[in-house]
């Protein structure tokens, strides 16, 4: 099984360069690029949803498979990437912190970074409705690793049943926010009754993997196409095993 490319974005759009969080960031022409080059060279961009029946042995393994995953649910999201996505009618999954809607990621102000708008549950609706899935990235953007397994399952079941109540549908996705994640964070996300989950790990997504640690490899700012295509053929070892259970 070669594997299925989970790629990992946030932020498109224009922006000056940055010192900080560069693997959070891709400037539009770049994503435009990016696209047009799995567009051209018959990658098959899945869903989540594809890619959980894959790897669940439901379905079977298509050529050169790519998943676009997308966190925090940016406002430029639907600004800059949904019309992209749209021209080549790739799926892609967002991941919303529920309770953070319509709110800024605050996180980047530590680092002096503009705290960019998150989209309102309005938005959010649109680009349901434009066909986009969505997914849970906790209750609260914080660390998941070395809290209880009771807080765990609270985070991981609160932020299904907000979303699912703005979007009246089952809510089965979810990532880790910072990709942290421990053996009490898989237990508490299948206790809510998630499907998959994503890390920040860097690898292509077997059945070897846990479906709630699924690894992805993180397109950055620094990535020009020569970048991006080289990610997209390393196999890369996760630097520490996927967790067992
Ligand atoms: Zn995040």
């Amino acid at each position: 099984m070669e594997g299925i490319d989970i790629l990992m974005y946030h932020q498109i759009g224009r922006f000056k360069p940055m010192k900080n969080h560069r693997a959070t960031y891709c400037s539009i022409n770049r994503f435009k690029q990016q696209m047009l080059y799995l567009h051209i060279f018959g990658y098959n961009v899945i869903s989540m949803n594809e890619a959980l029946d894959i790897l669940s042995d439901k379905k079977p393994m298509p050529k050169k498979p790519v998943v676009l995953t997308f966190d925090d649910g940016y406002e430029n999201f639907l600004t800059y990437a949904a019309p992209v996505l749209k021209k080549y009618n790739f799926p892609a999954i967002v991941y919303i912190i529920p309770s953070l809607i319509g709110k800024k990621a605050e996180w980047l102000e530590k680092d002096n970074l503009h705290p960019s708008n998150l989209m309102t549950q309005s938005q959010i609706l649109k680009i349901r409705k434009m066909g986009f899935d969505i997914g849970s990235h906790n209750l609260i953007h914080e660390k998941m690793e070395k809290k209880s397994f009771e807080l765990q399952t609270h985070y991981a079941t609160e932020s299904k049943r907000i979303l699912e109540d703005i979007l009246n549908e089952e809510i089965i996705h979810f990532c880790y926010p910072y990709g942290s994640h421990d053996i009490n964070s898989l237990n508490a996300v299948e206790k809510a009754g998630y499907k998959t989950a994503v890390t920040c790990q860097k690898a292509k997504a077997t059945n070897k993997f846990d479906l709630l640690a699924l690894p992805r490899k993180a397109i950055s700012f620094g990535d020009s196409i020569i970048g991006f295509i080289a990610k997209l053929h390393t196999k890369n070892t996760p630097k520490n095993p996927p967790i067992k259970r």
